[in-house]
Parts: C-alpha cells; sequence; structure tokens
C-alpha cells in the first residue's frame, strides 16, 4: 500500500525557484502549505544517485530528515536513445558552469553527427521523489518520448527544450506555448502519476 500525504506543511527539496514556482503550482490545489528548502535554510545534498529516481530520492530524503516534514524533489534531464541515454543525470552538467544550454545542445547535436545522426529518438524523464522524515519515500517517474531536430528552435522554454519535438507535435518545446508544454510534459506525466499515488482523496 503506497503511503498517502494528508496534512502538510510540505517541503519542495529543490533551491531551483523555476522548479519552486512549477512544483508549488502543481501542489496548490491539493491545499497543502508549501516550504521551500531556501526558506528552510536546507542544505543541498551531493546527487550522486545512478538514475533519476534514486537522485530525487537523496534529496528528498536529506530535505525531510532534516526539517522534520515531508519533502518532495525532482530530478530530470534529456535521454537521447544513439547516446545510451546521455545526458541523462547529467543533463544539467552538459551545460557547464556557469550553465550554457546553448553549449549543452551542441554537443548533443555533435555526438549524434559523429555517429552518424540516423537515430534520433529521445526523451525527457522526471522522477518525483516524496519522502517522510523516518524515510518512507513514494517515487515516480514520468516521461515524454520524441526526437532531437537542428538546428534548435524557440524561445519559450529552458534547458534543451529548442532541440527537442514531442512525438505526434512540429513545434519544438521552445516554440510551444506553455500550457502545451505542461499538459504533456514528463513533469506533468510524473506529477498525474505521483497524485494518483499519494496526493488527494485515496
Ligand atoms: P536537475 O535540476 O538536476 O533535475 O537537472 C535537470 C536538467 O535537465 C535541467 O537543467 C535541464 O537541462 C534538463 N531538463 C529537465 N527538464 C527539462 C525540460 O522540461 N526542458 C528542457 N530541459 C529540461
Amino acid at each position: 500500500m503506497p503511503r498517502r500525504l494528508t496534512q502538510g506543511p510540505l517541503v519542495l527539496a529543490t533551491h531551483n525557484p523555476g522548479k519552486v514556482r512549477e512544483v508549488g503550482a502543481l501542489i496548490e490545489p491539493f491545499g497543502l502549505e508549501v516550504r521551500s528548502a531556501a526558506e528552510l535554510g536546507l542544505i543541498e545534498p551531493v546527487e550522486d544517485g545512478a538514475d533519476f529516481a534514486a537522485n530525487a530520492e537523496i534529496k528528498a530524503r536529506a530535505a525531510a530528515a532534516a526539517s522534520g516534514l515531508a519533502a518532495l524533489a525532482d530530478d530530470s534531464g534529456l535521454a537521447v536513445a544513439a547516446l545510451g541515454g546521455a545526458p541523462g543525470i547529467y543533463s544539467a552538467r552538459w551545460a557547464g558552469e556557469p550553465r550554457d544550454f546553448a553549449r549543452a545542445m551542441e554537443r548533443v547535436h555533435a555526438e549524434l553527427e559523429a555517429l552518424g545522426g540516423g537515430d534520433d529518438r529521445a526523451k525527457f524523464v522526471c522522477a518525483l521523489a516524496l519522502c517522510w522524515p523516518d524515510g518512507h519515500c513514494e517515487t515516480v517517474e514520468g516521461e515524454v518520448r520524441g526526437r532531437i531536430t537542428w538546428p534548435p528552435r524557440g524561445e519559450k522554454g529552458f534547458g534543451y527544450d529548442p532541440m527537442f519535438i514531442a512525438d505526434g507535435e512540429s513545434l519544438t518545446f521552445g516554440e510551444m506555448d506553455p500550457d502545451a508544454k505542461h499538459a504533456i510534459s514528463h513533469r506533468a506525466d510524473a506529477f498525474r502519476k505521483l497524485v494518483a499515488r499519494c496526493l488527494g482523496p485515496g
């Protein structure tokens, strides 16, 4: 039996203001009081898990243990089939420091070209982990399948959005209106699974 979250406050285990906003808006209809990790002064753990789910659990478990509250964390990225799932959990790191996603997209393109460029299949993946202070976690994973296009198109999204076209679409995520992207995104898919498992009326 999955554990359900019946009362807040809930900590959003991220220091990224964009994620706090996006996940906060998804949580709002459930009437749970939400706190951010930054607001509570929580430190960010080292994300050394082997996959998206492990990294989401590392972040949520650390925030729950430090705050004594239930915590929700997200870990996401782009997985390119011909590159064996890269950049995957290293999606943010491929952009270097400070983050430069034009460079990260160039690298994806260059590595695909080096392989002949025949297979352009890719997916965005999002793991969401909801953990309690006693260490119990409920973790779900969502995805959206599509393909890589070059050159990148569109200014509306972030990260790798300008080089990704979801199956059945003709616009890149960077060209789509945010509402249209959010309706089909990996994060929306993961969140629907989390709601069915842990939030709202059981
Ligand atoms: P995280 O903060 O470690 O989960 O890193 C996620 C990284 O994956 C982001 O920095 C983006 O590069 C990439 N990513 C995740 N979701 C999306 C998306 O919806 N569009 C574009 N890039 C994304």
